[in-house]
């Protein structure tokens, strides 16, 4: 009986002429399953910039699941939403938001990661943007942290630069956030 290629396990599966046990085909399956969620999220996220800038409906794909918890990795700087923010905060966008920074800090950026998730904390808490603002700003994010887990040359450059515009007239808008967003603005730029 073959080995698994991961681990001592027997292997009953085998994937990229690799030799795979059932737990670790299993973990296998699911960062295919994940990487094809986040190409159906970026799919809609584009679908729904379409339609704001042209005002005529676009169809949307449906993600067949919600996104997994990555088990056994420390999540640091969790995006939390505290009691005394008023209003309503898309709590899938953060749980989503979270998955994703902690793929750019795993991708080994993690001042990146770090400066995005002190920002998307702070567009939380901030009483200087309305939660419609909110939810624009902190979708941003998570698109731009899933950018930058992308190699470089299947990067989206014209998307990037019109939601960096986005996200830069939001930030402008306020005072407290200024700081933050400036520490964070060039990592952005240069991925695109
Ligand atoms: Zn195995």
């Amino acid at each position: 009986m073959p080995t698994c290629s991961q681990c001592s396990n027997t292997a009953v599966y085998e994937a990229n002429s690799q030799p795979l046990c059932l737990g670790c085909a299993q973990r296998f399956q699911d960062i295919l399953d994940r990487q094809l969620d986040a190409h159906i999220r970026d799919l809609n996220y584009i679908e729904a910039q379409w339609e704001r800038m042209t005002g005529i409906p676009q169809p949307r794909y449906e993600v067949r699941r919600p996104a997994p918890v990555i088990a056994g990795n420390v999540t640091v700087n969790k995006i939390r939403i505290s009691d005394s923010v008023v209003g309503a905060i898309n709590t899938g966008q953060i749980d989503h938001l979270n998955v994703v920074v902690n793929a750019v800090r795993e991708s080994g950026q993690a001042a990146l990661a770090e400066k995005l998730a002190a920002l998307s904390q702070a567009v939380v808490d901030t009483r200087e943007l309305v939660v419609e603002a909110k939810n624009e700003a902190l979708e941003h994010l998570a698109f731009l942290a899933a950018e930058a887990v992308r190699p470089e040359h299947q990067r989206q450059r014209s998307v990037g630069k019109i939601i960096l515009n986005a996200l830069e007239k939001i930030m402008t808008a306020t005072g407290g956030l200024l700081k933050l967003w400036e520490a964070v603005r060039p990592l952005l730029h240069s991925l695109f």
